[in-house]
């Protein structure tokens, strides 16, 4: 029984310092769209929880923006939705 516990413990500290990691990676990056690959979609930004991206309209077209980059927590929600590959995670400058 024992070593159900210790391999039930194992595996929980496993989880957290991966997670712990991967937040540590994820505060150097920022997601960034490809506006040439944009289609306006708008499901990143009904994705996004944090409310990062908005969409603008230029002279010729309507794309999404990083609004605020600040609040960016770089989880990558917004970019498995993209299927335009119009976005990515960059490092933050
Ligand atoms: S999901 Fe992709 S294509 Fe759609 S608005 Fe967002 S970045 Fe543009
Ligand atoms: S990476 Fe996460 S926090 Fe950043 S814009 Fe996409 S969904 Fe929002």
């Amino acid at each position: 029984m024992n070593v159900v516990y210790i391999s039930i413990g194992i595996v929980v500290l496993l989880w957290i310092f991966g997670n712990l990691h991967r937040r540590r990676k994820n505060r150097n990056r920022v997601i960034c769209v490809v506006e040439n690959n944009c289609t306006g979609c708008r499901r990143c930004i009904k994705r996004c929880t944090r409310h990062v991206l908005e969409m603008v309209t230029d002279e010729t077209e309507i794309h999404a923006i990083v609004r605020y980059p600040d609040k960016c927590a770089a989880c990558g929600d917004c970019l498995v939705t993209c299927k335009f590959n119009a976005l990515k995670l960059v490092e933050r400058v």
